[in-house]
């Protein structure tokens, strides 16, 4: 009797830490751990930059080398960043443009690894897109409904040849 009743608590407790473990990962979420071990980034260790060249590129825990990547990314983002601003100027205009090139960043690196566009980044961005230029704040109103047509359409053909030559689906083509 007593295995019996210990048997459901021994074999609730793995799934029940699975369940609580498994939060979506976002860009802020979970906190940031060395991939090694698990040592949690403070902010200070956290800097663009400037952290990585303190720790001269390894974990302070455990010394793990912390990959080139994050730096140049940091490095590649601060001085697009520095262009947008140069060339819009400090105001509305160039605050959307910096939204638009971190978001296209971001893509760039999780397209880089998981060869996926995700819906949830590039929806918003067009969306905002034809807000912002229903103003005519980059583009007119009429360019920017075609640019989206287009944008769309062109991948769409793509998946669709691809599909037609080779019978398989495009990775990455889910919602197509
Ligand atoms: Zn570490």
């Amino acid at each position: 009797m007593s295995e019996q009743a210990d048997m459901p608590r021994e074999h609730t407790l793995p799934i029940a830490n699975i369940v609580a473990t498994d939060q979506p990962i976002t860009l802020s979420r979970p906190a940031s751990r060395c991939p090694h071990c698990a040592h949690k980034i403070k902010w200070y260790e956290n800097i663009p930059l400037v952290s990585w060249l303190l720790l001269r590129g390894r974990c302070s825990s455990c010394k793990a080398s912390i990959g080139l990547r994050y730096p140049l990314v940091e490095l590649v983002t601060a001085f697009l960043s520095v262009l947008v601003i140069y060339k819009f100027g400090v105001n509305t205009t160039g605050l959307f443009a910096l939204v638009l090139v971190w978001t296209l960043v971001a893509l760039t690196g999780i397209d880089f690894d998981t060869q996926l566009l995700p819906d949830r980044l590039t929806f918003p961005l067009a969306g905002l897109g034809l807000a912002v230029n229903s103003q005519s704040w980059f583009v007119t109103p009429t360019q920017s409904i075609w640019g989206l047509l287009l944008g769309f359409l062109s991948l769409w053909i793509v998946v669709k040849v691809f599909y037609l030559i080779t019978k398989k689906t495009w990775n990455g083509s889910r919602g197509f």
